[in-house]
């Protein structure tokens, strides 16, 4: 259920409602927004009648149900779009935000000239793994620690905000004392313990969509992160598995427009995990751009063909120069 408050509500009628929705048993996730402030009553929906009695309170306009499972993430407990700060980079808004680096951190001297390169390009965001998901136990698992203490000192020396994967939930307080932004794997996505501790960070998470979850799924994911406590959150379509194999997997690009009409969290295309190979990634960036996407996450290595994982799909510099340059003609042509 959502209550939707007057306009000239006061502060502390919002607050007498939070302190009510509480007091029968539920949850209330205030949203303020410019005009109006919107409470989500998150709880059990059996009795969710007792929720009606708001109407009568003071500076209430009206309740109303939200039929869909993910209350939180539905674009009805939320006025307008949310806009996702990751320290001063704003996912969601009018910019168009660029992630990019290697897939794996692998040594200093990489990590700093992966930095260079994409911040030389324009990118917004630092990527780069520390603790690798990977398919077999025999491939390279990430530098884990000692990975992050690079990006660290590359976070400073280059004055970029960094996102990195956590796939333990006991190293998310390592992790977020590190990184700007927590990445969810596309293979953690319902690993729900780890969506619950997220959810208790204050650092924004970037979520990315499974290779076998639906869009439905792929919310309520993040309705956990969301329902734990931490509004932060932006979405990201990185290719499914299809019955096509000429691609590694297959991006659908028809997921951001529908996230966009269902959800208002942001949300970003990996176009290179969809991909597979670096030559595709630059025609699939300038389709989610096209498409209404918020940003891109995009792998680049200073020399891919040493890189320890996901060298085939990574960009070389002068590939993400030209990925940055088409897209900031693109974005001119569709008036972004
Ligand atoms: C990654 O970003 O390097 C990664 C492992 O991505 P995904 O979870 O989408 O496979
Ligand atoms: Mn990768």
């Amino acid at each position: 259920m959502i209550i939707v408050m007057k306009n000239q509500a006061t502060e502390k009628q919002i607050e007498d409602v939070i302190r009510w929705i509480e007091s029968v048993g539920y949850k209330a996730h205030p949203s303020r927004g410019v005009e109006r402030t919107i409470i989500g009553a998150v709880g059990d929906s059996r009795e969710k009648g007792i929720l009606k009695y708001a109407e009568s309170l003071p500076g209430v306009e009206k309740t109303m149900s939200i039929l869909k499972p993910y209350k939180l993430a539905s674009r009805e407990s939320h006025e307008g779009d949310t806009i996702v700060d990751v320290s001063s980079v704003r996912i969601g808004g009018p910019e168009f935000v660029v992630m990019a680096g290697p897939c794996s951190i692998e040594s200093e001297e990489q990590l700093m000239e992966s930095a260079y390169i994409v911040k030389k390009g324009g990118a917004h965001i630092l990527r780069g793994g520390a603790y690798k998901p990977r398919t077999s136990p025999y491939s390279f698992q990430g530098m884990e620690e000692e990975g992050l203490k690079l990006l660290e000192q590359v976070r400073e020396r280059s004055s970029m905000p960094v996102v990195t994967e956590v796939i333990n939930p006991a190293d998310v307080d390592l992790v977020e004392s590190y990184a700007d932004m927590l990445q969810i794997g596309a293979r953690n996505v319902q690993n729900f313990a780890l969506l619950k501790k997220v959810g208790q960070s204050r650092k924004p998470v970037l979520l990315k969509r499974g290779m076998m979850t639906t869009i439905e799924e792929l919310l309520m994911s993040a309705e956990y992160i969301l329902s734990s406590g931490n509004p932060n959150v932006v979405l990201c379509e990185r290719g499914i598995r299809t019955f096509e194999t000429a691609t590694r997997n297959t991006l659908d690009i028809s997921a951001v427009p529908v996230l966009k009409s269902l959800t208002h969290l942001p949300v970003v295309i990996d176009p290179s995990h969809a991909a597979g190979h670096w030559r595709l990634v630059i025609p699939l960036s300038r389709a989610a751009m096209a498409v209404g996407a918020d940003g891109l996450i995009v792998e680049v290595h200073p020399q891919p063909e040493l890189a320890v994982s996901d060298g085939m799909q990574s960009l070389k510099p002068e590939k993400f120069y030209q990925l940055m340059d088409e897209l900031r003609m693109l974005a001119a042509v569709i008036k972004r």
